[in-house]
């Protein structure tokens, strides 16, 4: 046999196959060290669970910065994972959690947690069941996390914008009348009562006339000050054109509704307003109305618009009712 073409002595294969594995161990390395330098400087935590042994068996390098915890402790100790869930939403990770296991996959789970350093940030994971197992066979559930605080911030900020009257801060017309059929639904399926209020301010152009504008504002910051002040939790309260205002009163009979108006129009005439030397006061002519077995939105809004009408009429600063 030729010198070039002998098999390879025992030793050598071993040799050969040693530094092949080294070579291979040599990239797996430097793989991981690549994959663990991508998931450390992306802004999302992979995550991984045994459900049998409720125990975090994985859990990516962002995890610290994210939660400001360490990741050493987690995976010890899955109660780690449990003191980070704000208390409220501890019952809706538990729930949500749990659905992985029917349906497979959850696409996304919000929830807010405590960070190591007392901050709450809001979370957003999606979760699935793993296509691979613990090594006992026991299902592994992975997740994806990411910090969703200041997208939740905006979201809110957005909310806020589109249903809140600028000037006042009270709920804009638009909102208000959304809520206000959403109340009315609510009145009608359940049999209550419910009572509509709407009111103007009396000679209110005679205000920014003498006053300017600007006082004529703070005149109407005023108003719908006392009229959220006046007002009981669930009731509903808006700003619905310039100078006028809405209330819806769940729950409320005609009797009740009434006293709520009367309070709102005493309430009103104890404002004093000074411009330059001037003091002055401010009276509203309201129109109230109750909800009758077939009445609309509309119709109630109708009615409650005449009896104003008729209030200003009688001389303003007096409730009518319609
Ligand atoms: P009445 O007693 O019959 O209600 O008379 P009024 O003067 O209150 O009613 P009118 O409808 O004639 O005038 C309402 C005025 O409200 C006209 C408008 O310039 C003023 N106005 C509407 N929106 C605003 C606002 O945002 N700020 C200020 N300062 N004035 C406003
Ligand atoms: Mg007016
Ligand atoms: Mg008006």
């Amino acid at each position: 046999m030729d010198d070039n073409t002998q098999a390879p002595s025992e030793l050598e294969t071993l040799t050969l196959g040693l530094l092949h594995s080294r070579g291979e161990v040599e990239r797996l390395r430097e793989r991981e060290q690549l994959v663990s330098s991508l998931l450390g400087s992306v802004n999302v935590v992979l995550w991984a669970f045994d459900w049998q042994q409720q125990r975090v068996v994985y859990v990516s390098p962002a995890y610290e910065q994210m939660f400001g915890r360490s990741a050493a402790l987690l995976l010890s100790d899955y109660g780690e994972w449990l003191n980070s869930i704000y208390p409220d939403d501890m019952e809706y990770a538990a729930q949500s959690l749990a659905a992985v296991l029917d349906s497979g996959a959850v696409e996304q789970r919000e929830y807010r947690i405590i960070r190591g350093d007392g901050q709450i940030r809001w979370l957003s994971d999606k979760c699935f069941v793993s296509s691979r197992q613990t090594p006992d066979g026991q299902p592994l559930i992975v997740g994806i996390a990411e910090d969703i605080t200041e997208k939740k911030q905006l979201q809110g900020e957005l909310h806020r914008l589109a249903t809140t009257d600028v000037l006042t801060g009270i709920h804009n017309r638009r909102y208000f009348f959304e809520s206000a059929e959403r109340a009315l639904e609510q009145a009608r399926g359940n049999g209550h009562e419910l009572a509509f209020l709407l009111f103007d301010i009396d000679d209110f152009k005679k205000i920014n006339d003498s006053h300017g504008h600007q006082t004529g504002d703070r005149v109407l910051q005023r108003i719908a000050h006392c009229g959220a002040y006046v007002l009981r939790r669930d009731d509903l309260f808006g700003r619905i054109g310039g100078e006028e205002f809405a209330a819806i009163f769940p729950g409320c009979d005609a009797p009740q509704a009434k006293q709520m108006a009367e309070r709102l129009q005493r309430e009103v005439q104890r404002l004093s307003f000074t411009a330059g030397a001037q003091t002055f006061g401010v009276t509203i002519s309201q129109g109230l109305t109750s909800l009758g077995p077939d009445d609309s939105l509309e119709a109630l809004y109708v009615r409650a618009d005449e009896a104003m009408y008729h209030a200003k009429r009688n001389g303003k600063n007096c409730i009518v009712l319609g």
